[in-house]
């Protein structure tokens, strides 16, 4: 059995809509609705009609514009285009069939004889103005399509404008949030330091665990802090390159991640080869590892492991981080790197945070002319690498 007849009919209209298909289908036609010009194009771009119908009073393309564009589709050189409409001036019948109709119905529908002028456009019936009427209709077509054009991108222009403006003050509100809470919190970091050395005074065994759950908190938060104003400023500024020994950054980043993989139950292990020191910015470079690091911790299951791997390659570095945690879905894995997107099953995990830092990581190995990759497997873990170069000033002037 073959498919029914395919037609178009791209009407805002839902009793319009109605009526035509319920007439045209008692006729053996296969209807297709599209309630607007976008779409109506769409659906012509990936069907291939029989014939189109088109209501010309629509909202945002109008029909006239939505027959131009329909004309030019090669694929639907030989499918009328048929405009309906209830305007029956004799400028709307010549406007239409210069714009790109070949045929015009006025409304309201006849449902008695709307199935014989289907047909009749279907066997090949096309209608047609004089050349002349048809220069001076297209001469006010193209104004009118020219003006509409011009009210759009003036529009385009004075929202972006104001977009800009937003987001001038968004990075502002950010930058001065940051630094404003920046102060208070090093104050709170560094008693909260002293109260754990019981340079104070001498703590019981359940004053010690609440300084140490506020530290851990503390750490959390300014950690995200960090991330935001990171972020703000090396958008702005290039990384300062100085000789970095990767070893004493790795085991120095470990020694401070420690504390929370041990209260996590995850067993966090650095193994580096005898790497020289690579060209770098220590605080860029810190960055990067204490987010790859804390995600990995934040996203692994008590009796997980966290390795951080650095191997040496004749001019580049690479440097993994890998775990055994929940894992990321594929249709995430690029995802992840945009600035505050976070994936539903971590969103699901008490672990907090705010979908900046492999944002900030990214931006970061790449002003280091490097790369990120992640390879993951969902509950099974992620191995995220970072490949850097040894010299990245050297390869900026080749
Ligand atoms: P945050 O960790 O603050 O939410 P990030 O930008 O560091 O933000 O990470 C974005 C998202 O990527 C996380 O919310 C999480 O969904 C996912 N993700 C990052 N690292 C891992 C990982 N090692 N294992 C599983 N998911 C991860």
């Amino acid at each position: 059995m073959t498919d029914p007849p395919l037609i178009l009919y791209i009407e805002d209209n839902p009793d319009n809509q109605w009526v035509v298909q319920t007439i045209l289908e008692e006729c053996g036609y296969n209807v297709v609705i599209a309630e607007d010009g976008p779409k109506g194009i769409a659906l012509a771009n990936a069907l291939q009609p029989l014939l189109i119908l088109v209501d010309l009073n629509l909202p945002g393309l109008d029909g006239y514009e939505i027959a131009t564009y329909l004309r030019s589709m090669e694929h639907l050189k030989d499918s009328p285009i048929v405009a309906l409409t209830a305007d029956v001036s004799p400028e709307t019948r010549e406007r239409s069939l210069a714009a790109g109709c070949d045929g015009y119905l006025s409304k309201p529908i006849d449902p008695q004889q709307l199935p014989e002028q289907i047909a009749a456009f279907v066997a090949g019936k096309r209608e047609s103005v004089s050349p002349a009427v048809e220069i001076a209709m297209l001469r006010t077509h193209n104004q009118k399509v020219v003006g509409r054009l011009e009210q759009q991108v003036r529009e385009l222009m004075r929202v972006n404008a104001e977009l800009q403006e937003m987001d001038y003050l968004k990075e502002q509100f950010l930058a001065l949030i940051s630094h404003e809470l920046r102060t208070p919190l090093t104050s709170l970091l560094g008693y909260l330091d002293l109260f754990g050395r019981g340079t104070l005074g001498s703590l019981n065994e359940l004053q010690k665990e609440a300084v140490a759950v506020m530290q851990r908190n503390m750490d959390a938060l300014s950690r995200q802090l960090n991330n935001l104003l990171y972020l703000q400023e090396y958008r702005t500024h290039p990384p300062m390159f100085t000789p970095v020994s990767l070893i004493s950054l790795a085991r120095h980043i470990c020694a401070k991640m420690q504390a929370k993989a041990i209260h996590s139950g995850v067993h966090l292990r650095v193994q580096t080869d005898e790497v020289a020191t690579i060209q770098a910015d220590p605080m860029a470079l810190e960055l990067v590892l204490m987010n790859l690091l804390d995600n990995a911790i934040k996203f692994t299951p008590p009796g997980g492991q966290v390795l951080l791997l650095i191997r040496e390659e004749p001019a580049r570095v690479v440097i993994q981080v890998e775990d055994t945690g929940i894992g990321i879905p594929a249709e995430a894995l690029e995802k992840i790197f945009l600035p505050f997107y976070r994936v539903d099953n971590s969103l699901a995990s008490p672990q907090r945070g705010s979908g900046i830092g492999l944002a900030l990581v990214r931006h970061l190995v790449e002003a280091h002319r490097g790369q990120v990759m992640v390879q993951s497997i969902l509950n099974q873990g992620s191995i995220f690498s970072i490949v850097l170069p040894r010299h990245p000033e050297i390869r900026e002037r080749e």
